[in-house]
C-alpha cells in the first residue's frame, strides 16, 4: 500500500482516514485517480478544492462508517467500486455485526485496492451476472450448522465471526495454521475467482496450471474430506506455502495467490517509504535491500522475492522484540518460488 497525504496540509494518511489528525479536513478516496482528496461541504455533495471544485459525494456505506472512498455526485448506484461488490450485508440492527462488517470492510477495500493495482477487471455481479464478483457476509444463524467461508461461481462467503479476534485465533489454534487474517481470507477466496477468469479458459495456461499445482479435476469434495482426516502430507513444508495448500491443486493455487498477494503489498510499503536494508553482516548474507522499484510494475517475480527476504527478516526481528508472533511466518522453497512466479506470470499476461 502506497502512503497517502492530506490534500490540504500534507500531512501523511492512512488509507481508512476519512480526517486528517493534523488539521482535520474530511478526506475522501477516488479510486479511479488513487487520491486522498481534501473536501468541504458542498451542499449534497462535496467540494474538491484542488480539482476544480468538481462535486463528489461519499459512497453510501460511508454512513455506515465502513467506506471512506468518494464517487462523482451524478452516481446514480451510490456506491463505490468496492461496496458495489456487496450481495449480502450483515444486520446493521446488530451492533455486534455492525462492528464486524467494518473490520471486513476494511480488509475488502485494500484487497480491491490490489486488484485494481494488479490491472485486474473488477466487476461486480451487478454487471455481469455470470463473470462478475460478490460478497456475501453471513453470520451464524444455527451453531449446528455454520456458515461457510468460500467462493461458488464468481460469490465469495465469509463468516462474519472471522471478524472477530478470538474467533479467529481459536480457530487458527484448532486448525494448526500459522497464519490467519481477514485479508488472508479475501486474498486466498478471490483467488479462487480469477482462476475461473484468468486460468480455466485457457489451453495453454491451464496445462501450465497443472504441471505446477497438479490436476484439478481430482475430486474436490473428497480431497477435503481427506485432508481433514488425515492431515497434510509429512513433507509439505518442502513443497507448499500452507498445509492447507496441501487439500487440493485449487487450494495450493488459492494459497499461492493470497501469497502473491502478501507479497506484493509488502514490497509496495517497503517501496513507498523509500526502504532500504543494509545490516552490518558479513558477505553474501542476502540481508540487503534497496526497495528502489514499484512491485506492480515490476516483470522479473525474482527481484521482487530477492527484496522480500530481507525484508520479512527485518519485520519478522521487530516483532520478536514487541513480543508479538512473526508478522511473516511463512518459508518460500523452490516449488513455492515456481508457483509464484506463475501467478505473476498470469496476472502480468491478464493486464497486459
Ligand atoms: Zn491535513
Ligand atoms: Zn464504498
Ligand atoms: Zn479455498
Amino acid at each position: 500500500m502506497k502512503i497517502y497525504q492530506c490534500q490540504n496540509c500534507n500531512h501523511p494518511v492512512y488509507f481508512e482516514n476519512v480526517t486528517c489528525e493534523s488539521c482535520q479536513t474530511w478526506l475522501g478516496y477516488v479510486d479511479a485517480e488513487d487520491k486522498m482528496l481534501a473536501l468541504s461541504p458542498g451542499g449534497e455533495t462535496w467540494l474538491v478544492a484542488e480539482a476544480g471544485n468538481r462535486p463528489y459525494k461519499y459512497c453510501s456505506n460511508h454512513v455506515h462508517h465502513v467506506c471512506n472512498w468518494m464517487i462523482p455526485a451524478d452516481d446514480p448506484t451510490g456506491l463505490c467500486t468496492a461496496c458495489v461488490l456487496n450481495h449480502t450485508i450483515p444486520n446493521l440492527g446488530n451492533l455486534r455485526q455492525l462492528e464486524e462488517w467494518r473490520r471486513l470492510e476494511k480488509a475488502k477495500h485494500r484487497l480491491v485496492y490490489a486488484l485494481q493495482r494488479m490491472g485486474l477487471p473488477v466487476i461486480g455481479k451487478d454487471e455481469a451476472p455470470y463473470r462478475g464478483l460478490a460478497f456475501d457476509f453471513l453470520a451464524d444463524a444455527d451453531q449446528e450448522d455454520p456458515v461457510m467461508t468460500g467462493h461458488d461461481a464468481g460469490l465469495i462467503t465469509l463468516n462474519t465471526a472471522e471478524a472477530n479476534s478470538v474467533h479467529r485465533e481459536a480457530t487458527r489454534l484448532a486448525m494448526k495454521e500459522r497464519y490467519r487474517t481477514l485479508i488472508g481470507h479475501f486474498r486466498h477466496e478471490v483467488g479462487h475467482y480469477y482462476w475461473d477468469l484468468l486460468v480455466a479458459e485457457n489451453d495453454f495456461t491451464l496445462t501450465a496450471f497443472r504441471n505446477l499445482f497438479g490436476d484439478e479435476r481430482a475430486d474436490y469434495g473428497e480431497a477435503l474430506e481427506q485432508h481433514y482426516k488425515n492431515g497434510p502430507r509429512q513433507d509439505w513444508q518442502r513443497h507448499f506455502i500452507s498445509s492447507y495448500a496441501t487439500a487440493h491443486p485449487w487450494e495450493d493455487w488459492a494459497e499461492t495467490w493470497a501469497h502473491y498477494l502478501h507479497l506484493m503489498d509488502m514490497l509496495e510499503t517497503a517501496h513507498a517509504f523509500g526502504l532500504s536494508l543494509n545490516p552490518p553482516l558479513g558477505p553474501d548474507q542476502m540481508m540487503n535491500i534497496e526497495a528502489s522499484f514499484d512491485p506492480y510494475n515490476e516483470s522479473e517475480m525474482d527481484k521482487i522475492l530477492k527484496a522480500c527476504i530481507p525484508l520479512t527478516f527485518a519485520v519478522n526481528s521487530l516483532n520478536r522484540g514487541m513480543g508479538r508472533p512473526d508478522l511473516y511466518p511463512f518459508v518460500v522453497n523452490a516449488d513455492v518460488r515456481n508457483k509464484l512466479k506463475f501467478v505473476h506470470k498470469v496476472v502480468r499476461t491478464a493486464n497486459r
